[in-house]
């Protein structure tokens, strides 16, 4: 697409913002009911979109696309609650906080999650009287392009919702637009620092969802096989590329043994394939160059004194396919310990006591999710409410994104958040009425 046709796009999607803004919530939840309903209509073809573009297998591009006809059911139901005008008493006559749109939002998006990321971040900011354009990652555009199918056969306002065919490198021109009032980016940490210095540079608002190295800490009283079935399930959803993956796991050392060999078993199991064939837990990485990237940061953890228990090798044949893989004797100095894992693979760190597994679970420069494994519910909810520095906490359960629930990160993962309440007040103006 040329630059001049996403100038086309964001002019259109202000030129709907301007009454769209004017409807009734009643108004706005109707198109995003049925945005819902289509996904649900169109969810085997989704899935397998996903499947071709970036490897998801297809039960999980089912369960992504009905998570995302949720989240446009609850915004649907709640925005009207989440954004009633809030009376704040003072010496007016009247006085309260409403929540008016900015105008049009920029969505870039990853493609881990093609439609999960960008329902997220579009129900609630449409819902507020916003318009949205998305500038999707390269290797998803039809993903982008179906998603904006659904937006327009859904009944929306044409142009409300724009797809912006450009490369990352023109992310910064976008942002630059006047009518480009705020950006909401998922992706990776060094995307996030180029986008909040450009949004910074034209001071606009910007929500960043970014990279995590999640710890998931089992303690000596922990449900051993229980821990270890969540901790391996986390690791590999979507084939181990996601941002609230378990990605070190934190084990005290009377379990280390024990945890490492059902965690070596659990993982043997899993069946690897290709995404559209069914029955298949783990299908191929997105892409090559991710795929040598992850291993390169697997032979270099290797190279300094990590232990290869599972996998670690890159099998021969077509693909961009690795194999799950659990290494021991993780350290700081290795990218096991210090960076993102992309892919499934396991980096298991022995602790001494609670005292040092937390201190290790908050040695990172992410804080995106964390997730504590005890039998005494009590203690492991003051470590997620009072220890971890993470955006979310989890106690004896996998960390994942709830539409009711904030989501987002703290330190190198980002700021702002997504979702409930806290999400769709994001991109509003938080305007003060004061009547004398
Ligand atoms: P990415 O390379 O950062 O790309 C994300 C999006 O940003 C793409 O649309 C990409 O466009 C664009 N982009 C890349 N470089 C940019 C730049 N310098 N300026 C502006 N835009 C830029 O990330 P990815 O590989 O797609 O996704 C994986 C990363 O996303 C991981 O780190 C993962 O943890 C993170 N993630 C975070 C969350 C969260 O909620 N916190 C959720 C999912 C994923 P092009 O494709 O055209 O380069």
């Amino acid at each position: 697409m040329a630059f001049a046709e996403a100038a086309r796009v964001v002019a259109e999607a202000d030129r709907a913002f301007h009454a769209w803004r004017r409807l009734g919530f009643t108004e706005r939840a109707e198109p995003m009911q049925r945005v819902g309903a289509l996904l649900e209509d169109r969810k085997d073809a989704l899935a397998l979109l996903m499947a071709r573009e970036m490897g998801k297998p297809i039960a999980q591009g089912i369960s992504e696309v009905e998570k995302c006809a949720w989240v446009c059911r609850h915004y649907a139901d709640h925005a009207h609650s989440f954004l009633v005008p809030e009376e704040l008493p003072s010496d007016a006559t009247k006085s309260y906080a409403a929540f008016q749109p900015l105008g049009v939002v920029l969505g870039v998006m990853p493609w881990n999650f093609p439609f999960w990321q960008v329902f997220r971040f579009a129900a609630p900011t449409l819902m507020a009287g916003n318009a949205c354009v998305l500038k999707h990652a390269s290797n998803v555009t039809g993903c982008a392009l179906a998603i904006g199918d659904l937006f327009r056969d859904a009944g929306f306002p044409e142009g409300l919702f724009g797809v912006l065919l450009v490369p990352g490198d023109q992310v910064a021109r976008v942002i630059e637009m006047p009518l480009v009032r705020a950006v909401s980016l998922t992706g990776s940490s060094a995307a996030g620092r180029s986008v909040a210095r450009e949004a910074g540079r034209v001071l606009k608002r910007c929500v960043l969802e970014l990279g995590g190295s999640d710890p998931y800490v089992v303690l000596e009283d922990a449900d051993l096989g229980s821990a270890v079935e969540t901790c391996v399930s986390s690791r590999l959803i979507n084939s181990g590329q996601s941002c609230i993956a378990a990605k070190r796991f934190i084990v005290v050392r009377p379990l280390e043994r024990a945890f490492t060999e059902s965690m070596v078993h659990l993982m043997r199991e899993k069946t690897q394939g290709l995404p559209t064939e069914p029955g298949v837990d783990l299908g191929p990485l997105a892409r090559r160059d991710l795929r040598d990237q992850l291993h390169a940061q697997v032979t270099e953890s290797v190279r300094r004194g990590a232990v290869r228990a599972l996998g670690g090798t890159v099998p021969p044949g077509h693909g961009a396919f690795y194999p799950p893989t659990v290494l021991t004797s993780v350290r700081p100095g290795m990218p096991a310990y210090d960076e993102e894992t992309f892919g499934p693979v396991a980096a298991i760190i022995t602790a001494d006591d609670e005292a040092d597994a937390v201190r290790i679970a908050n040695d990172s420069p992410f804080g995106l999710g964390a997730a504590v494994f005890t039998k005494d519910r009590a203690r492991g909810e003051r470590i997620a409410a009072e220890e971890f520095e993470a955006g979310a906490c989890f106690v004896n359960a996998f960390v994942r994104s709830d539409p009711r629930l904030p989501f987002g990160g703290v330190k190198d993962s980002g700021y702002g958040r997504e979702l409930s309440s806290f999400g769709i007040r994001e991109f509003v103006n938080i305007k003060t009425v004061y009547v004398a």
